[in-house]
């Protein structure tokens, strides 16, 4: 699973059920999960 930390915005990942995780780069606790990528079209107007 990746995530995307909220302090520094490095992508890192971690395995599911990860438990305490902290971002390897910065140590900060706090992530957004990275949304996989989008794969509905957008339409032009
Ligand atoms: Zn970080």
């Amino acid at each position: 699973m990746a995530y995307k930390c909220g302090r520094c915005k490095k992508r890192v990942e971690f395995d599911a059920g990860n438990i305490g995780i902290r971002c390897a780069y910065c140590g900060s606790k706090v992530f957004y999960k990275e949304r996989p990528t989008v794969a509905k079209k957008i339409r032009s107007f």
